[in-house]
Formats: structure tokens, C-alpha cells, sequence
């Protein structure tokens, strides 16, 4: 069978250390694998995602010596398939219209809480819309701007039981999403877990290699991919970089760019080796570098030679 990953970073701000982390991870195992390695840019969000960033990825990526196959992919493109999803997965009866603004959630939520039995309403979204008769739904759908959401109960039920997702270390969790979480969101009409589920079986993804973050993403998505009758990729959740205080890498929280680095005159072998991600490769990476903020970076390639200018 033909092995292939993917590298799929949101072009929401500049490459950081710790998506050069996750790109050499996703690298390193292709090689080792003899698989494809593909790049896909996840771009859906344009309230949040900007064209200069992904051409500044490219280019970061290539700095640092990420090769990979094919054309690259671009999510922005693609709109009308992760539409056809939707489209799919509302005749099936497990997606309803939400009407909702964070206002009235919180305010639902809120006046759940102080209710008798607060402690079983566990959902994040209380199910507001979830409750509209057809009827209701199709008047306020000609009216009003509305977000897709998982009917999580019928999808369970839809999904049959047992449903599990698999890390290629071995390890099977069960999918249980209790959660109505918004499939297509009401100001882009699509989400990432639908997105990023339809390409990847698109694109005959075997192996998903992503951080540990986005471990709590993959039971709503291993259930996309049952609804919609996908294939089942075996996921690899990598540890996080951290930085001196403990806190993952992070845009937020100002983790050091591949571009600031690159201002300072540091060589791409000299971030890989740091990283412990270089050749020959080997998987899987042992004891990354504990501290990955700037300062130790900069001690660390100072301390082992002529890197630094
Ligand atoms: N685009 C996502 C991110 O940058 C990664 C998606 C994935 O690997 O599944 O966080």
C-alpha cells in the first residue's frame, strides 16, 4: 500500500519552532517509510488567514529543507466539496441549522448552570436550535445567518457502535463526541474538522502526523469520516515544544518565527539539528529539545559554533 502523509499548516501568521517542529516530524517519517509526503495549505478561514503568510510559509519551508510532493493544496479552492459534505451529511438527518450568537449561548449556559442537575449538563452548546421544529428552521433559514451543527446523538447513533481511532503506536480510543460542535460555521459556511476530513481521504492520506493539540480534535473527525463512508487513517500525535516556561510553542504566545531566525543569520541545518529531526532519519525523534524559546535556541546554536554571524 502506498504510504502517504501530509503537512497542513493555517497560514494565520508567520512559521514558528514549533510548526518547523511538526513539519520535520511529518518528514522524517516519510523518509523513513519510503512515503508521499504532501503540503496542504488550510486557508478556509479568511477572517483570519492572509495570502502573504502562506507565500511566507512557502518560502520558510523551503529554507528549512521540507520537500515535498505535488501541487500544493489549497483549502480556499475547495469550498464547493467540503459543501457537497454538508450537503451529504444533512440528508442524513445529523447536521440542524443553528441560529445562535455567543451572546445567547452564554446566556443559556449560564442560566443551565445555576439550574438543579447542573452538573449533568455537560455539552458546550446547549442545544438551543437542536430543538426547532422543520417548519421553524426553514423560515428562519430564509432570514437569518446560520452556522451548521452536529446533531452529536444521532450521529453517535448513525455511526453504529464501537467506533475507535487508531495511533500507530497501537493505542484505540473510543469516539465519543457528546458535543454539538459547528460543522459549517455561519460566516464561512464550512469548518476545519469537515475540511480537513474530506481532504485528507481526498487525497488518500494514510498516516495524519500532527502536535498532541489536535488530539481532542480526532474523535469528531474519525466520525466525519464514518458518516461520510471515508477511509480510516491511522493518526501520529506528536509531543509539543515548549518553551523555557512550560508553555506549548504557540502565534499567541509569541513563539519564535523561522523568519526572525533566519534575520539573525541562523542556518536551516543548524534549527534542524537543534530540533533533533535530522539525517539520517529516525523515528520516532528522541528527547526534543525541552526549551524551545528563543533565548535557549540562541544559547544552544551560539554554544555549538560558527552558526550565529
Ligand atoms: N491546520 C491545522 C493547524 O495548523 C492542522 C490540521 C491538521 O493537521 O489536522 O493547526
Amino acid at each position: 500500500m502506498l504510504l502517504r502523509t501530509r503537512f497542513a499548516p493555517s497560514p494565520t501568521g508567520l512559521l514558528h519552532v514549533g510548526n518547523a517542529y511538526s513539519a520535520l516530524q511529518c518528514q522524517a517519517w516519510a523518509e523513513q517509510q519510503h512515503a508521499d509526503l504532501i503540503l496542504r495549505i488550510e486557508d478556509i478561514d479568511h477572517t483570519r488567514c492572509r495570502a502573504e503568510f502562506a507565500t511566507a510559509m512557502l518560502d520558510d519551508l523551503r529554507w528549512l529543507g521540507f520537500d515535498w510532493q505535488g501541487e500544493i493544496c489549497y483549502q480556499s479552492r475547495r469550498l464547493q466539496l467540503y459543501r457537497n459534505a454538508i450537503g451529504r451529511l444533512r440528508e442524513m438527518g445529523v447536521i440542524y441549522p443553528c441560529f445562535c450568537t455567543r451572546k445567547q449561548i452564554a446566556a443559556e449556559v449560564a442560566r443551565m448552570a445555576s439550574a438543579p442537575h447542573a452538573e449533568d449538563a455537560v455539552a458546550a452548546y446547549p442545544g438551543l436550535c437542536r430543538r426547532l421544529t422543520a417548519a421553524e428552521q426553514q423560515q428562519r433559514m430564509q432570514q437569518q445567518p446560520f452556522a451548521w451543527r452536529l446533531d452529536a446523538a444521532k450521529a453517535m447513533q448513525a455511526a453504529g457502535e464501537g467506533l475507535i481511532w487508531r495511533e500507530a503506536s497501537g493505542e484505540m480510543h473510543p469516539v465519543m463526541v457528546d458535543d454539538d460542535l459547528v460543522i459549517g460555521r455561519k460566516d464561512i459556511g464550512v469548518s476545519y474538522h469537515l475540511a480537513v476530513v474530506v481532504d485528507d481521504a481526498a487525497q488518500a492520506i494514510t498516516h495524519i502526523i500532527r502536535g498532541a493539540d489536535l488530539a481532542a480534535s480526532t474523535a469528531v473527525q474519525r466520525l466525519l469520516q464514518q458518516l461520510l463512508g471515508l477511509p480510516e487513517p491511522i493518526y501520529i500525535h506528536h509531543p509539543l515544544l515548549l518553551d523555557g516556561g512550560g508553555e506549548r510553542l504557540a502565534k499567541r504566545n509569541h513563539a519564535t518565527t523561522l523568519s526572525s531566525l533566519r534575520r539573525m543569520g541562523v542556518q536551516a541545518s543548524a534549527l534542524r539539528a537543534f530540533l533533533r529531526t535530522d539525517s539520517p532519519p529516525c523515528w520516532p525523534f528522541e528527547g526534543a529539545a525541552a526549551d524551545a524559546s528563543e533565548a535557549a535556541i540562541l544559547r544552544m546554536l551560539g554554544a555549538s559554533g560558527d552558526d550565529l554571524p
